[in-house]
C-alpha cells in the first residue's frame, strides 16, 4: 500500500503582475501513513515514560505525563496528517521577473503563498482550471 498518493496538477501563479501557468505535484498523505506517524508519537511517549521509571522523584510525574499524553499526542498527530496534501515539485516561472521559481515543499492550503526567491515578489499559487501551458 502507497503511504502518500502524489497527483500532477496544472496550477497558477500570481502576482500582482500578472499570472503564468505552471504545474507541480500534490502529495496526499494516506491513512496508513498519518496512522503510522500517530503511532510512532504514541510509542515516543510511552518509552519517554518508560525510561523515567527508575528515575526517583520524576518517575511520580513524567511516568503518567507519558502514559497519559501518548494517546492524544498520537490522535493529534494522526488527524494533523490525515489527508493532509503539500505541493511539490513545483514548476513554472514568476510572472513578475519570468525566472523559474524554485519552490519547497509546502502545505497545499489554497491559495498557497510564496515569495519568488529572485525578486522578492509576493504571489499565490492556485490549481488551474485548464492545462499547463508550459
Ligand atoms: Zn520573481
Amino acid at each position: 500500500m502507497k503511504s502518500v498518493v502524489a497527483k500532477n496538477i496544472a496550477i497558477k501563479i500570481t502576482t500582482e503582475v500578472g499570472s503564468y501557468l505552471g504545474s507541480a505535484q500534490l502529495n496526499v498523505c494516506t491513512k496508513a501513513e498519518a496512522a503510522k506517524k500517530g503511532l510512532l508519537w504514541l510509542a515516543a511517549c510511552w518509552g519517554g515514560a518508560l525510561c523515567a521509571v527508575p528515575i526517583p522523584l520524576v518517575h511520580f510525574v513524567a511516568v503518567p505525563i507519558g502514559v497519559l499524553a501518548g494517546p492524544i499526542v498520537g490522535y493529534v498527530i494522526f488527524r494533523m496528517h490525515h489527508h493532509a496534501t503539500d505541493l511539490s515539485a513545483l514548476v513554472g516561472n514568476c510572472p513578475s521577473c519570468q525566472k523559474s521559481l524554485l519552490l519547497g515543499t509546502r502545505a497545499a492550503n489554497w491559495p498557497v503563498p510564496f515569495q519568488c526567491p529572485a525578486c522578492q515578489a509576493h504571489g499565490t499559487v492556485t490549481i488551474a482550471s485548464d492545462g499547463p501551458r508550459l
